[in-house]
């Protein structure tokens, strides 16, 4: 079901519940208008072994390809602490000290209704390193460190997680040229 698949008000029952403009439902009998705002997801990329830790998704969409440990933001919950909070949830790895690197739009299928996103991703420090990490196996198949070099051509499942990879990609050889390594 795509948001303009639904065909009578939840209010009223009428039929000719109207999709405007990507982005909301309109009822022309009562009136009444409902957003189907753009939904806040938050990501952590987790240096390790000089790469980035990357998920295994076990379930729709994108199921068996690459993700970043992340997921929705809660209501009344800051993007930071959504990123926290999954990291946790998915890898038992606890990261602090967050800095953004960006946010690109995506778009999330589930149970056939899309669902426009704004994918917030951070870097973050991390206590210790893959022996650490203890995944989720009702969300994550495996877990497994892409380098670099593999940004391209690796089988993400989202493109903005390919984005928000070659961003830190360039922040990082930006740090290596000047000679800074942050201890991330
Ligand atoms: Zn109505």
């Amino acid at each position: 079901m795509k948001p303009a698949t639904l065909k009578y008000c939840p209010r009223c029952g009428s039929i000719g519940y109207q999709y405007r403009e990507r982005k909301f439902w309109y009822c022309p009998v009562c009136l009444f208008t409902y957003f189907h705002n753009v939904a806040t997801s938050a990501s952590v990329i987790v240096e390790m072994e000089g790469g980035v830790l990357m998920l295994v998704r076990n379930r729709d969409p994108a199921m068996g390809m690459l993700a970043l440990p992340g997921g929705f933001v809660d209501p009344d919950e800051r993007a930071e602490d959504a990123a926290v909070r999954e990291c946790r949830e998915e890898t038992s790895l606890a990261v602090t000290d967050l800095s953004f690197v960006g946010s690109w739009p995506n778009e999330y299928e589930y149970k056939n209704v899309t669902y426009k996103t704004c994918d917030f991703y951070f870097r973050a420090r991390v206590e210790g390193g893959l022996e650490k990490v203890r995944p989720d196996y009702s969300e994550v198949a495996a877990f497994h460190i892409i380098m670099g070099d593999e940004i391209e051509t690796a089988p993400i499942a989202f493109e903005s997680a390919r984005q928000a990879l070659r961003a830190w990609k360039a922040l990082r050889d930006k740090e290596s040229a000047e000679g800074v390594w942050l201890p991330f």
